[in-house]
């Protein structure tokens, strides 16, 4: 789905003064209200009661129970009939029990609409109705298998959301329009209203006056001449397809037609306008077929192919992605594409939950990205999702992509869904390259995604298989926490007698945020040339030593814009470079040279004695070495001053970690053929007892017995792992 900000919705519906909705229709004002402040504001409240009302649909534990194979839906259609539209409809439902003998089965269906009757077969079933929910008994031994029952109802739908069933006129002609996104089929069909179950197929029977056009999902199969003013238009949906993207659109609609060929496929675009299209709508419907091709090589085969592919005009000023059909008010090249990217990103591979609507409505705007690329190469890629960057909000944590609260249509469609959703895609494919990218990107479109749904979790599951990499802080960092790093940077480099280093140090800034781990590139400006680094940074306060030919007049911070973050030069100062000490360990020589950049070398180092671990030292030159004796957690308090008058001086508390290694069985240095000998004769051959006993514990489990042989057995002559470390 695809939304247009507010003022260009006013603009939009004055211009498009024919189109008048039914007075009664709540997401619909009449195009004179539409610039009263005060009519919004309470149109807005009555519709957040009303999506309130309606909140998110849970499966009920009957709905659980059963898979629902398909729907035959048919329609009859009256305009001109009470309360401006009546509907009478007949919807059959196949489906068959997920495990067990089904007893009950229950649809949503809106409470607003009278059910008449209901019948599997040529009998009638009871049935109650609670709410939006009706349930019908199924006869002793009807649940078995395969059940069939068919509910008849009629009355004038209620339309909820963004309009999800609209009566309304254009050229004195009625016109009808469905948007039933995100859980409002069933306020004008009885259906298990959840994008998980997806029917295998869908017909579509559609009777109303005969001077009107009916588009719908897949394939038309007839159009049958009532012989009384009325035809029935039939289409038939054979790919599976979710509730939500079920859709009528009807109007006296201006019809033409494209043709797609590809791979030996041969396959119609349908275009229904209101009326003949301007020459620029034209011209962007005939690049229709060029996005079906480049989105086919890119996404895989066209997912619908058997089928069409069509928009079909409405009143809604923005786009939904119905299946094989997607409804459009606006027709700019960005929103084409952005829909028809939806048919493989939403269609195809559905969100499984209203929580992860980035999986539709990322991908779809990240779509967008992938057509300007398809035209204009990398700058024009990179210039589509620069334009996305900062059009969320980035405070109060509103930017997280998860959607904590699903009752709220408004916060399903928050526009960070699309543009932040768009991002991570992007950051994606900066963090795993792009060979690896299209390859996740075509697995998530696969079985058993592929017609079905799929969650992040899925997602992050494919790229990690695909990459090898752990992707786990990624995909948490940008789906379930907000913010980005906010960095302070600055570089100092230094000529040395080994050649030119250069300090640079990244902090992340951000308040209210964790750390963020990401790959980032560093553009090193020198006079007569660029060098670019890629640098990963996972740490609040972060330094690098880099060596280059020559010294550098300037950085830059993520110079392509591939990672949402902010950047700020400030002075780099007079600083300790270690982040931090590397592990010592008990008996074996350490050497650290501790750095510091910025002030005037040379600088003079020394630390507070009582805080080194016994065995280690510091020189006035920053060399900490010696051979430490005592395991244990050490912070080291460490002093350096430069040599500018005044001096600068700086002191840090640095964390040192000194480990034991086990397997010292016999007390001698190194950990040789003499321990394993040791440690077998005490405990096979009645030994001496190890002076440590801990030392015979190589994997720190609390005994000493054969599973520490074999550690010491392949550590020693296997290359296993090395037996495990004490601080105490
Ligand atoms: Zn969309």
């Amino acid at each position: 789905m695809s939304r247009r900000v507010l003022l260009l919705t006013i603009i939009i519906a004055s211009a498009l003064s024919h189109t008048v909705f039914g007075a009664d229709d709540p997401s619909r004002p009449s195009p004179s209200a539409v610039a009263d402040e005060a009519f919004w504001k309470s149109h807005l409240l009555k519709l957040r009661q009303a999506y309130q009302s309606l909140a998110e649909n849970k499966m009920t534990a009957i709905q659980q129970r059963f898979d629902v194979t398909y729907y035959g839906i048919r329609l009859s259609i009256d305009p001109a009939g009470l309360h401006g539209g009546w509907i009478t409809g007949e919807v059959t439902v196949q489906g068959r029990p997920i495990e067990g003998t089904l007893d009950t089965v229950q649809f949503d269906l809106s409470s607003s609409l009278a059910v008449d009757s209901v019948k599997t077969g040529t009998s009638s079933l009871s049935f109650q109705r609670v709410a939006d929910l009706i349930s019908i008994p199924l006869p002793a031994g009807g649940g078995t298998s395969e059940f069939a029952v068919t509910i008849f109802y009629q009355g004038h739908p209620q339309g909820s959301g963004y309009g999800s069933f609209s009566f309304g006129s254009f050229n004195n002609k009625p016109m009808v329009a469905t948007l039933s996104e995100p859980f409002f089929a069933r306020t004008w069909w009885p259906c298990k209203d959840h994008p998980t179950d997806k029917a295998d197929s869908v017909d579509i029977y559609v009777t109303i006056d005969d001077d009107l056009v009916v588009a719908s999902n897949g394939s038309l199969v007839s159009i049958i001449d009532n012989g009384d003013g009325t035809k029935t238009t039939h289409w038939h949906e054979s790919y599976p397809i979710a509730t939500y993207l079920v859709s009528l659109a009807i109007a006296d609609y201006y019809v033409y037609s494209d043709t797609l060929m590809y791979q030996g496929h041969t396959m119609p675009i349908d275009f229904f306008h209101y009326g003949k299209p301007d020459d620029w709508i034209r011209a962007n419907n005939a690049l229709v077929r060029e996005m079906l091709t480049a989105f086919s090589d890119i996404f895989g085969i066209y997912p619908f192919i058997r089928e069409k592919y069509g928009h079909a005009q409405f009143g809604w000023n923005g786009g939904m992605e119905h299946q094989t059909c997607t409804s459009l008010g606006g027709f700019s090249e960005w929103v084409i594409a952005h829909e028809l990217a939806h048919q493989w990103w939403g269609d195809m591979v559905t969100c499984g939950s209203w929580h992860e609507i980035w999986l539709n409505e990322g991908f779809a705007s990240y779509g967008e990205a992938i057509w300007s690329e398809h035209k204009g190469g990398s700058a024009a890629y990179h210039s589509e999702m620069n334009s996305f960057e900062g059009t969320w909000n980035t405070s109060g944590g509103r930017d997280v992509l998860y959607v904590d609260d699903t009752t709220s249509v408004d916060k399903i469609f928050d526009w960070k869904e699309y543009r932040k959703g768009a991002w991570v895609l992007h950051m994606l494919r900066y963090t795993v390259g792009d060979s690896a990218f299209f390859r996740i990107l075509r697995k998530y479109g696969s079985a058993p995604r592929q017609y079905g749904t799929a969650l992040t979790a899925d997602l992050q599951q494919i790229a990690e298989e695909e990459t090898g990499r752990n992707l786990g802080a990624f995909f948490h960092q940008w789906i379930y926490e907000g913010g980005r790093p906010d960095y302070e940077y600055a570089f100092f480099p230094e000529a040395t007698d080994s050649g030119v280093v250069t300090y640079l140090f990244l902090n992340q800034v951000q308040q209210g945020y964790k750390p963020f781990q990401t790959d980032v590139d560093v553009r090193f400006f020198f006079p007569e040339t660029t060098v670019t680094v890629r640098l990963i940074d996972t740490l609040v306060v972060q330094n690098y030593i880099l060596r280059f030919a020559d010294i550098p007049d300037s950085c830059v911070i993520d110079p392509d814009n591939w990672i949402l973050n902010s950047a700020k030069q400030v002075e780099y100062g007079f600083r300790i470079v270690n982040d931090g000490l590397p592990d010592a360990f008990v008996s074996q020589p350490y050497r650290q040279q501790l750095l510091a950049a910025g002030g005037k070398a040379p600088y003079t180092w020394s630390a507070v004695d009582v805080s080194l671990p016994i065995g280690l030292s510091v020189s006035a030159s920053g060399l900490l070495s010696g051979t430490p004796s005592e395991p244990g957690v050490y912070s080291i308090f460490l002093r350096v001053s430069d040599s500018d008058q005044p001096t600068h001086d700086l002191s840090v508390f640095s964390p040192l970690t000194v480990r034991l290694i086990h397997g010292d069985i016999d007390n001698q240095p190194q950990i040789t053929l003499g321990d394993l000998l040791y440690l077998l004769r005490y405990l096979y051959k009645n030994g001496a007892t190890p002076v440590d006993l801990l030392q015979a514990d190589l994997n720190c489990d609390g005994d000493v017995n054969l599973v520490d042989v074999v550690v010491l057995l392949n550590y020693l002559y296997r290359q296993g792992a090395t037996p495990c470390t004490t601080t105490d």
